[in-house]
């Protein structure tokens, strides 16, 4: 088992149901369990035009080797209607493999821990979210590069459900715990 981090964005379509989607789909796999999911983010395009985006990472136990994983990111980035009309074009779905274990893979087609990582608000916030002492191989510590993405524009998206009844109805212990709206 290697536990991975995958990136998911989206500005096409219904792109923040597109991403609650595909982590459904990813927990599916018999092959992945997923061990962790970041806020939804709505972020600033960079080096694209289009829409805003919707991103959030996924950390994920897999039996899966690194290649089948990139396999099955394109396989799921294709069932939600990806299409690659030119560099950077908006998409319906990217899903891309941030980190592998300890793993550090340069291949014409396979980049991990993935090129853009530390100079990303919207891959590097919710990574450091969801793990927050998290060390990036060759790199350090990834809370130590927030500093240079400060600039970028990154929204966290407010949780769909703060309210206990409607925490209740959907199991939600920790919201419908909560004791009111907020
Ligand atoms: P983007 O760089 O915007 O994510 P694409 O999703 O079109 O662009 O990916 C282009 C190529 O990047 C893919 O065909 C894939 O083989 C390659 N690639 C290299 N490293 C990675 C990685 N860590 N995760 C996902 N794709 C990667
Ligand atoms: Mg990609």
């Amino acid at each position: 088992m290697t536990v991975a981090y995958l990136g998911l964005g989206a500005n096409l379509g219904d792109a923040r149901q597109t991403l609650k989607d595909a982590v459904v789909c990813l927990a599916q796999q018999h092959t992945i369990a997923v061990l962790a999911k970041s806020s939804m983010y709505r972020t600033a395009p960079i080096d694209a035009g289009g829409d805003d985006y919707f991103n959030c990472v996924v950390k994920i136990d897999t039996t899966l080797p690194v290649r089948h994983l990139l396999a099955l990111c394109h396989t799921i980035e294709h069932h939600f209607g990806r299409e690659r009309p030119f560099r950077n074009a908006p998409r319906t779905l990217d899903l891309d493999i941030l980190l592998f274990g300890d793993h550090c893979i340069d291949e014409p087609d396979l980049i991990v821990p993935h090129p853009r990582l530390t100079e990303r608000a919207f891959v590097l916030v919710p990574l450091v979210e969801i793990d927050p002492t998290l060390i990036i191989p060759q790199h350090g510590r990834a809370d130590a590069f927030l500093e240079a993405v400060a600039s970028q524009r990154i929204e966290k998206m407010k949780s769909p459900c703060q309210c206990p009844v409607l925490g209740a109805l959907t199991g939600n212990k920790a919201e419908s715990s909560k004791g009111g709206c907020r």
